[in-house]
């Protein structure tokens, strides 16, 4: 069998955390197995360096935060093969240059176009433990980009997709994926086994315990994920196209601060002026999310719209310079607003679900600001200061003990 597994920061965060991995890749290696190691940077240092970076320069070029980030994973990966190495057992740490990763350019959110697979299949006949950085890629001016905050999980789908692995395995600092995150909701739910699709908005709206693009990857390629606890031998949770279960009305609770949002007050009530503010948006590749549009009134409406809170500056700034030809009397930002979302396969055969979350967080005295809605999700905006009451909130109205 060939078998990727993937640790996260947490999980080699020192030597004794880096150890114990070591011990368990060599288990599966010792039963003759090809074993793949992916790995995150140690700990906390990834944001480490992205202060260190903000230290030096407040406005640091993209491509040198790039090249400092890439280290992180770099430093995990060899002190891994040494630990190894003093366990007795062969392997090798490689980075993105090494295998190659091939990337498209967008430093800090690049995504994988193509991987080869020689020298690792070459590293695996001779019998070594190939030991992978995560997170990293290398653009066509053969500079290292990485992925965006937790790519290693999707290094680690690519590389199980390009090698055809029988097993790709996420390794955490929880037991598996869970009806809300189990530090802010004590009484969440281990899932035994979640659909893609449900794991992808989860996932996407908030639930970081895997990275959106390793389930939109594993979706597209097949490759059946499962993400366990690295401290212990529990049974994880399952990603994969269809479960057996029947589908549960509302499978899990999202919250996400990355969030900000952006209101355009008093444009002009004719058309083409949403296509004018978004277009603008996605040029600069700005994503938009939760949309909201008045009625209007005396000829003028208001356009509100939510951004990832690193884009709401030049959000607005984008909209200022261009305030006459949107006919925008003003433009605001509030980037002290969260997001929280059900998502659930079950809700598209039952009405209610939109209902019951507005009860709930009622009930716990939270006002809404924005809704929306798709077939398997609902999310509202709300004040940031509310999010973790709101989750609570939320959760127990729809996952009873
Ligand atoms: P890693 O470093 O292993 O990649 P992350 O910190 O990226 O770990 O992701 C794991 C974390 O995700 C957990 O510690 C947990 O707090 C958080 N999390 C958020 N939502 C969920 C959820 N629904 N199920 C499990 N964990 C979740
Ligand atoms: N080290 C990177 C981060 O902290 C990638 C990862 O952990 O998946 O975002
Ligand atoms: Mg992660």
């Amino acid at each position: 069998m060939l078998i990727v597994k993937k640790f996260g920061g947490s999980s080699v965060a020192d030597k004794e955390h880096i150890y114990n991995v070591a011990k368990r890749c060599i288990e599966d290696y010792q039963k003759g197995n090809d074993v793949v190691v992916v790995l995150s940077a140690m700990g906390k240092t990834t944001d480490r360096l992205l202060e260190m970076a903000k230290d030096f320069n407040p406005n640091p070029s993209k491509r040198e935060v790039d090249m400092l980030l890439a280290t992180g994973e770099q430093t995990s990966t060899a002190l891994m093969s040494m630990a190894m190495g003093a366990l007795g057992v062969p392997s090798v740490s490689l980075n993105a240059f090494q295998i190659t990763m091939h990337t498209s350019s967008r430093y800090g959110n690049a995504r994988f176009k193509k991987i080869d697979t020689q020298r690792i299949r070459h590293e695996l006949e001779n019998r070594k433990i190939v030991i992978v950085t995560g997170f990293q890629g290398i653009n066509k001016y053969d500079d290292l980009t990485t992925l965006g905050r937790g790519g290693s999980d999707t290094t680690a789908v690519a590389l199980a997709a390009v090698l055809h692995a029988d097993s790709c395995e996420i390794y955490t600092d929880v037991e598996g994926v869970y009806t809300a995150d189990p530090r802010i909701v004590p009484n969440a739910k281990k899932i035994p086994e979640i659909t893609y699709d449900e794991m992808l908005e989860l996932a996407t709206l908030g639930a970081k315990v895997l990275h959106n693009r390793s389930v939109e990857m594993a979706k597209k390629y097949g490759v059946q994920l499962v993400v366990r606890s690295s401290l212990n031998n529990a049974e994880g949770t399952i990603v994969k196209e269809e479960t057996d279960m029947e589908s549960m009305l509302v499978s899990g609770v999202a919250i996400d601060k990355n969030t900000a949002r952006i209101a355009v007050f008093g444009v002009k009530d004719t058309p083409g002026i949403a296509f004018k503010i978004f277009d603008l948006l996605a040029r600069k590749n700005i994503n938009v999310d939760v949309i909201l549009q008045s009625i209007g009134r005396e000829g003028t409406k208001d356009i509100s719209f939510t951004v990832a809170r690193d884009d709401a500056e030049e959000t607005v700034a984008i909209l200022e310079e261009h305030k006459s030809r949107i006919t925008a009397k003003r433009i605001e930002m509030n980037d002290t607003v969260a997001k929280v979302s059900v998502v659930g396969a079950g809700m598209q055969s039952n009405p209610g679900v939109a209902s019951r979350m507005f009860e709930a967080l009622y009930n716990a005295g939270i006002n809404i600001r924005m809704i929306a809605t798709s077939e398997i999700r609902i999310t509202v905006l709300i004040n940031e200061e509310d999010v973790e009451k709101a989750m609570r909130a939320v959760h127990d109205q729809f996952i009873e003990d």
